[in-house]
């Protein structure tokens, strides 16, 4: 009977064990758990100020070095704003934190654009050279130069039919060519006759061109009209300035009837309008209603659904 109630006895004290056991497993889980929890980012940017959705957004689009930056520095909703820009480029992270904390008042949606652009640099301050095996859709301007010796090796001659001057003088290339006058005789049909006033330019034409205004009226006025040689997209042979037979005017072409079919129309063909009236301040270049520059069919399209100018498209997918 008494080793019974001995036995009896021990069971109870083992079960007790147990339960302990249980409970100090448990306890340890949860602590364990807690202390990975708080060794991440969803933990110390809530640390910081950051809602959790905001914690959620921010580690979704940031690596763990920005986030790391982001740890360093006060709370600053913008930043997840920043990051839920469309064409928000990670890698351009601290860019774009600078500029921000610099130029308050400018929306988070410019200073993605601003940034992408490069236009926060002084222009032709940044010495890049244009990526040639992008071909089509290569990228010259304040901050892209050229080679000087850089010639398309395809470049045809325009017919006096669609271009003005002595022939062989406006020249293209090949694809250009072909893109154009699939457009010509789209425009044509409709009662607008397009002329071609110039086209492919050397880099010693563009030299001479830029300097002729540069010696008779200084570098600020020359750069204001013209491109420095190698920055100048007329190099390329996929540039091409188009007036009508019966508007040639800088001034007044922007209103015309084939002015308005072109905005209309030619990304159908791969030209885009490359310096538009609103986008001034992103391409570094003035309103130009007669430039255009071919880039196909494809980026032209996606450039005039979305508004954007080439150079936002050129940062978000291409310069990789
Ligand atoms: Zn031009």
């Amino acid at each position: 009977m008494k080793k019974k109630l001995k036995l009896r006895k021990q069971v109870y004290y083992v079960v007790i064990i147990i339960i302990l056991l249980i409970i100090a497993g448990c306890w340890g889980v949860k602590k364990y758990n807690q202390y990975i929890y708080e060794q991440s980012y969803e933990y110390k940017l809530q640390q910081v100020g950051y809602t959790l959705d905001d914690t959620k957004t921010l580690i979704s689009k940031l690596n763990d070095e920005t986030l790391e930056y982001i740890l360093t520095i006060r709370l600053d909703e913008r930043l997840v704003s920043l990051v839920q820009e469309v064409y928000f480029i990670p890698s351009k992270f601290q860019e774009y934190y600078d500029y921000i904390k610099n130029n308050k008042k400018v929306q988070i949606h410019d200073v993605v654009a601003i940034i992408n652009s490069k236009v926060n640099n002084d222009y032709y301050s940044l010495d890049l050279k244009t990526d040639m095996s992008k071909e089509e859709a290569i990228i010259v301007n304040k901050y892209y130069q050229m080679d000087s010796n850089y010639e398309p090796d395809d470049l045809v001659n325009v017919s006096l039919d669609y271009s003005w001057g002595d022939y062989g003088s406006i020249r293209v290339r090949q694809v250009v060519m072909d893109a154009f006058l699939n457009m010509w005789q789209k425009a044509n049909a409709e009662g607008i006759y397009l002329m071609i006033s110039s086209a492919y330019r050397s880099y010693a034409e563009q030299e001479i061109v830029y300097n002729n205004y540069k010696e008779n009226y200084g570098e600020d006025y020359a750069d204001s009209i013209a491109a420095r040689p190698g920055f100048s997209e007329h190099q390329t042979g996929l540039a091409i300035d188009i007036f009508s037979k019966t508007n040639s005017n800088r001034n007044t072409f922007k209103d015309s009837d084939a002015a308005h079919w072109l905005v209309a129309n030619a990304y159908k063909y791969g030209f885009i309008l490359r310096y538009p009236e609103d986008k001034v301040s992103l391409t570094g270049y003035n309103y130009e209603s007669w430039h255009f520059r071919y880039v196909g069919a494809e980026i032209a399209s996606y450039i005039q659904e979305h508004d954007i100018t080439f150079e936002e498209y050129y940062a978000y997918f291409l310069d990789k």
